[in-house]
Formats: structure tokens, sequence, C-alpha cells
């Protein structure tokens, strides 16, 4: 069981880190709009990367034995992550399915909480959408899980290539849904579904 440990998160390594940066690009940072500028920075960094020090396999503890063997898809769960490239952000959303084995369900809004933890690290979309599934394929051991996350990259719309609008979309399928493209696309068009 991990708890919460944000204490291991160095508020006064990141305030000098930023105020380097600042210094690095040919700023002051004692003007007066960026005195608490490093300060505000670690603080939200300690909360944007917090998932570094949570499991999300603790929300798993507790399941249901609902008798409920069809599909569970919770779609369109937000999401806001670091590219772990360049920290800037990636954002979108994810959808998450899985069937269940032997009737064993967790609540709801452990999906939308894993993906929230997992999203929070410096990450990689490709790895948020395995992590995900591979927790659940874990925690549950469930028939099938399939997660889709759609996402735009900050890294290619304000810089490089500049293709703002552009979405990555990445996908994650185990157990049945790993050889079964009938299964895969029925969430597919569930997904699609206003
Ligand atoms: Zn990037």
């Amino acid at each position: 069981m991990t708890n919460q440990k944000n204490t291991q998160v160095d508020i006064d390594k990141i305030e000098q880190a930023v105020k380097m940066i600042l210094e690095a690009v040919g700023e002051n940072p004692n003007r007066e709009g960026l005195l608490d500028t490093p300060k505000r920075v670690a603080k939200m960094y300690s909360e944007m990367f917090e998932g570094l020090h949570k499991d999300p396999r603790d929300y798993f503890e507790t399941v249901f034995h609902e008798g409920h063997n069809e599909v569970v898809l919770v779609k369109d769960i937000p999401f806001y992550s670091m590219c772990e490239h360049h920290l800037v952000p990636f954002y979108g959303k994810a959808h998450v399915a899985y069937i269940p084995q032997n009737g064993v369900v967790a609540g709801l809004s452990k999906l939308a909480r894993t993906v929230e933890t997992v999203a929070r690290r410096p990450q990689l979309q490709e790895r948020i959408t395995e992590t995900v599934a591979a927790t659940i394929m874990e925690m549950l051991n469930p028939a099938g899980v399939y997660v889709v996350i759609e996402a735009e990259h900050m890294c290619m719309t304000m810089r490089g290539i500049k293709k703002p609008g552009a979405k990555t979309i990445t996908s994650a399928a185990k157990g049945i849904y790993e050889n079964d493209s009938v299964k895969r696309n029925e969430i597919l068009s569930f997904i699609q579904m206003p």
C-alpha cells in the first residue's frame, strides 16, 4: 500500500532550477512578475507529477462480485500529462473498457483515477495506454481489457513541426481483445457515439 508521499518532491530544488532556467533564457528572476514564479512552478510540478509517488494498483484493493460479465466501458475520461521528452503538456481523453471474469468489477471511478495517476508523471502516451491496461489486467484478472487514448501534444503544436489540432491515437488490447477485432470494433463504435 503506497500512500501519498509528496514529501519526496524536493520543492526547494525545483525552485532553484526554475530560477536558473529564467536566468539562462535571459530573464531577470528578480523582477516583480517573476519573483514568486519558481515557488508557483514548484507547487504546480508537485501536483502534476504526484503520480510518481502513487501506485494505481492500490485503487483495486476493493473489488465487487456483481455477476456482471458483459463489457464495462468508461469513455471520455479527460487527462493531462507531461511529455517526458520536452516537459510540455499533452492532454486528451482516455477510454477504458474491460470484460469482467467471474463477475469481478471495480468501482467505476477507479478506472478514471488510474488514468489520472498514471498521467501525472513524465510520460509517453504509449506508456500511459499500456500501464492502464496492464494495471487493470493484473488487478481484476478480467477476460480482456481495451484502452484507447486520444491526445494533442503541445510539443507538436507550439514548436517543431507545428501541427495544431493533430491528434495521436494509441491503444492497448489485452486478453480476448488481443485477437478479436469484432469486440474491439464494438468498443470503437461505443466511443464514437455522442
Ligand atoms: Zn514531446
